[in-house]
């Protein structure tokens, strides 16, 4: 029987990028080898086999949730943790397959890290994140190129910026991708303010992101995380 590592299966109202205000059920998987420094979800990293669920009983969740509204609410959100972990991958294979059938739509919240075309061929929607150098991690921007030819009309890119730093890095890897596609190729790009755990809403970082952006001629969309601004940083599942 198939089991799946899962930290939580719950109804929210998206907070971030370009899907913000949404509802949908999210299935956060639980495990991560990622390590970005600024991560907000440090309990979905440990492969703990305690999270462990049959997919018999992750179906059951997500239809009893989709059941309560009275047209179904067929929007699933697949996160992390890192999703696309190899140890992930077959059980992310099987719910998009049973949940495609049902005729959900599906976003993917993917690392930055790997595209899996057998994966994303299949979802409506891929969430990628670009990080930027106070995460501490780096993605290939080759990978955004490939997305950015594959998966047009269906992607948009993710990056938590903190700083000027972090700014300059997306635009430095937005340049190298524009230049490597055609003129016509969209390549919808998300900044998020970075909100840290325990903080005091980040105005001064807000506005001086806003005016970095508009420095470069809106080349992104600067898009804070509604869910934080009303719950506060720490709080989860909402
Ligand atoms: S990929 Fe996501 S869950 Fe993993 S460390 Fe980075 S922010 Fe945290």
């Amino acid at each position: 029987m198939m089991k799946l590592l899962i930290n939580s299966i719950y109804k929210a109202t998206e907070g971030e990028g370009i899907h913000i205000g949404t509802p949908q059920i999210f299935i956060r998987f639980q495990g991560c080898t990622v390590g970005c420094l600024n991560c907000d979800s440090t309990d979905t990293w440990d492969f703990d086999q305690a999270n462990e669920m049959s997919l018999e009983s992750v179906l059951d969740e997500v239809y009893s949730i989709a059941g309560n509204y009275p047209h179904q609410l067929k929007r699933l959100s697949i996160t992390g943790g890192d999703p696309l972990h190899p140890k992930h991958v077959p059980a992310v294979l099987e719910l998009v397959k049973r949940f495609k059938r049902d005729g959900f739509y599906i976003n993917l919240e993917a690392a930055g890290t790997r595209v899996i075309d057998e994966i994303f061929d299949s979802i409506d929607f891929i969430s990628f994140d670009f990080k930027t150098p106070s995460t501490g991690v780096k993605t290939n921007p080759e990978l955004i190129i490939k997305l950015a030819k594959q998966y047009q009309n269906k992607f948009q890119i993710k990056s938590v910026v903190a700083d000027e730093r972090d700014f300059d890095a997306a635009y430095a890897a937005y340049n190298f991708v524009a230049e490597r596609v055609t003129r016509e190729t969209q390549i919808p790009w998300v900044i998020t303010p970075c909100y840290d755990l325990g903080e005091d809403f980040p105005k001064e970082r807000f506005s001086e992101i806003i005016s970095l952006n508009e420095k470069v001629g809106g080349l992104f969309r600067v898009i804070g995380q509604q869910h934080k601004w009303i719950h506060g940083p720490d709080k989860k599942q909402i």
